[in-house]
């Protein structure tokens, strides 16, 4: 099981800012690394030899010994050796190939989806073969899918390794191998005295000094505590995880101490615009709207750059706080700008602001990638001039897009955005010394431990309430092969004049497989429900087609809507009250929740179904126990954080937010108290070779 987990090909760092590795090894150097490794390797953030020893593994492997093939365990990683004892190829959807696998207690079955021709010459019959995978149970008995397979030959193969084998994190075209090696060769060199690494902590700070720390957690001796060094608690781990805290920690002050030098415009709304607002809604704010805005307000009032996130459960009423901040702006005569991450989200922000807003006399201006021609060329003349408030997706950073004076930046979801969209968005407001102000917004409900730190900087306001009279949706888990009785319910609910989603199984990350098979169970439903009107939305459609599907969804044409995870954030129709989730095992606890949170807006009682196809593993099983215990946003990111660990609950590989290599802060909370006081007695030459050797090449802690 993996001991500190994020995504194991970790996004490009592609800042330049470069670390100071003089006097050091450039990785040219060493063998076997030219230039297309190099660059890889850079993506990886690794320049030099030292960034080598810090580029930790992600977790371990346990290959030292053999499971006799009758002792496998179903969703175990298993190392087995044995003969090939039968071996076919099958044209079922795709080509698949089978091996059977036996040794002298039993057998088990071998399947790759995919396969290169090496493959079935490695395990034709007869030929002995040691495999490494995570065992399963499927239609016959035991299965590795996608193994990895070792050759044997007469000589029994290479011998076990003595102890764990760590697994680095690697990127697209650079081999597991290949950078074990390289990581390895740079080991053996700090073993032999040959890098010599500067270690600033005194010593009585923590355990083991930096260089043994290392040792052990990339070639952990065979009588190590192995458990230990796996979830974490191991005396090297903690060294390290202390080291890179202290960098985090360092240089965030550093950062905050930059930015209270920095100015923004004050922007105070005078014309009472806020107040017109709230008169003309159908609704009154709840207490936590009213408490958030009125944080915001006095962050904007400030000549300060506001960076504030605001988190609040789906549907807590987010869109109304931002409504109340752009009109701040916008009475002090200046723009402001909402981006959504996707286009169906921009444009419901749009419909709902411009509802809003036009009527107080407000100019609202929309803007997307798919908005071309004289649409475009009129829009990009409003936003230079009269234009008030411009709304969009990520179309509003691209260049071309000028402001005439961006008093404020509204980021709805920020997990979707990078730190460098955000940045080329503040950029754009940047007039003289004047920065606009930034206000973020998620419904990633991040659990109270992460939040300081995660968000770099960023202060946080909560909506802690939803809106009055909301039931919480009554969640249920069926097996798929009960879908027909689901349809027959569904079927009844939809004669009542309800109406529901039904989300489509995320075979793949490819966008068209998902639409197919979105496009296949909707044509499927109309046919079982030839009385309704079935829908479909998936993200490969025309935007204008799109548009229409939700308006007809929105307006009650429409009674089922089939669609793929592209419905996750922000669409909001009340009159949506069922949720069908298909293939819910395979998706993680926040992505639930958020496609949850779509209904349950109005006043029916509403209710989830989530589909799985057993076997249930025993992590999925523990997702959909907690979907079904709790709709509390707050709890079942706590949930997602026990059951993941932070790297994944953030979704690092988009956020900018921050990527620990080792530090885990769920585990590690004891560690902050020691940081703080360190960090207070470090000399701030030290600090800068930690900072440097942990954040070097990061791309956290950029200035947005
Ligand atoms: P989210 O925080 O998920 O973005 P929205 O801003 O989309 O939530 O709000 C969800 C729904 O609740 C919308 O239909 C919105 O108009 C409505 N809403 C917002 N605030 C209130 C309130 N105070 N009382 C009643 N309904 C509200
Ligand atoms: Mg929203």
């Amino acid at each position: 099981m993996p001991c500190w987990s994020w995504p194991e090909t970790v996004a490009a760092a592609d800042s330049d800012k470069g670390r100071d590795c003089s006097g050091q090894r450039p990785l040219t150097e060493l063998p076997g690394v030219g230039p297309q490794v190099a660059a890889r390797l850079k993506a990886l953030g690794l320049a030099c030899e030292l960034d080598l020893l810090f580029h930790l593994p992600l977790r371990y492997e346990d290959r030292t010994r053999i499971t006799p093939l009758n002792r496998v365990r179903p969703n175990t990683t298993v190392q087995v050796q044995g003969r090939i004892v039968h071996q076919e190829v099958r044209h079922a959807r795709s080509r698949m190939l089978l091996a059977t696998l036996a040794d002298d207690s039993g057998q088990v079955m071998l399947r790759y989806f995919r396969f290169f021709p090496s493959q079935l010459r490695q395990l034709r019959e007869g030929a002995q073969v040691r495999c490494f995978g995570e065992a399963r149970f499927g239609p016959a008995g035991f299965e590795l899918i996608h193994p990895q397979v070792v050759s044997l030959g007469r000589d029994g193969g290479p011998p076990l390794p003595e102890s764990l084998t760590p697994v680095y994190p690697t990127t697209q075209g650079l081999g597991q191998a290949n950078l074990a090696r390289l990581v390895g060769e740079a080991v053996k060199r700090l073993q032999r005295g040959e890098i010599r690494l500067q270690d600033p902590l005194p010593p009585t700070a923590a355990g083991p000094a930096l260089d043994q720390a290392l040792l052990t957690i990339h070639a952990p001796g065979p009588n190590e505590d192995l458990a230990a060094l796996i979830d974490g608690h191991h005396p090297a781990v903690q060294r390290l995880a202390l080291e890179e805290l202290l960098a985090h920690h360092l240089a965030l002050s550093r950062l905050n101490q930059a930015r209270a030098r920095q100015r923004a415009p004050s922007l105070v709304d005078e014309k009472g615009l806020g107040k017109r607002l709230l008169a003309s809604l159908p609704f009154k704010p709840t207490g936590a709207q009213h408490r958030v805005t009125a944080e915001i307000l006095a962050d904007l009032k400030r000549q300060r750059p506001m960076r504030r996130l605001l988190q609040g459960d789906v549907g807590s009423g987010k869109t109304l706080v931002a409504a109340c901040a752009l009109v701040v702006a916008v009475a002090s005569g200046r723009q402001a700008a909402i981006i959504a991450p996707t286009e169906i989200l921009a444009e419901q922000h749009f419909r709902t602001l411009t509802a809003w807003l036009q009527p107080l006399g407000l100019n609202l201006v929309w803007l997307a990638g798919k908005v071309k021609g004289k649409a475009r060329r009129q829009a990009l003349e409003a936003l230079a001039g009269s234009a008030d408030i411009a709304v969009g997706t990520h179309a509003l950073f691209q260049a071309g897009v000028a402001f005439r004076d961006l008093g404020l930046i509204v980021v709805d979801e920020q997990h979707r955005f990078g730190v460098h969209q955000r940045l080329a968005l503040t950029a754009k407001g940047q007039r003289g010394r004047l920065l606009p102000h930034q206000l973020v917004m998620t419904a990633t409900p991040i659990p109270r431990t992460l939040a300081m730190t995660a968000y770099a900087g960023l202060d946080v306001s909560v909506i802690d309430e939803l809106p009055p009279g909301r039931k919480p949706v009554t969640t249920v888990a069926a097996s798929q092969s009960r879908r027909e009785q689901v349809v027959e319910r569904l079927r009844a609910a939809l004669a009542e004049g309800r109406q529901a989603y039904w989300v489509c199984p995320l075979i793949e990350e490819s966008d068209l497989l998902q639409a197919e098979a979105a496009e296949t169970r909707s044509a499927e439903l109309a046919r079982s429900l030839p009385e309704c009107r079935v829908g479909l939305i998936h993200g490969r459609m025309k935007p204008a087609d799109k548009q229409q599907v939700m308006e007809g969804f929105s307006a009650g044409r429409i009674h089922l809507l089939v669609a793929t995870t592209v419905i996750e954030v922000g669409v909001d129709v009340p009159n949506a009250s069922l949720m069908m989730i298909e293939n819910a095992e395979r998706l993680g606890l926040s992505q639930l929740h958020q496609l949850r949170g779509r209904v349950g807006r109005g006043s029916d009682q509403a209710a989830c179904v989530l589909l799985y196809r057993p076997p249930l593993g025993d992590m999925a099983r523990a997702r959909l126990e907690v979907m079904r215990e709790t709709t509390d946003g707050f709890v079942i990111a706590e949930k997602d954080l026990e059951l993941r660990g932070p790297g994944e609950v953030l979704g690092t590989r988009q956020t900018g937010m921050l990527r620990f290599r080792i530090a885990d802060l769920a585990r590690d909370a004891e560690l902050l108290e020691p940081v703080q006081t360190l960090a207070g007695r470090l000399d701030p030459g030290a600090g800068s070779l930690i900072i440097d050797r942990w954040l070097g090449q990061a791309e956290q802690f950029v200035d947005v």
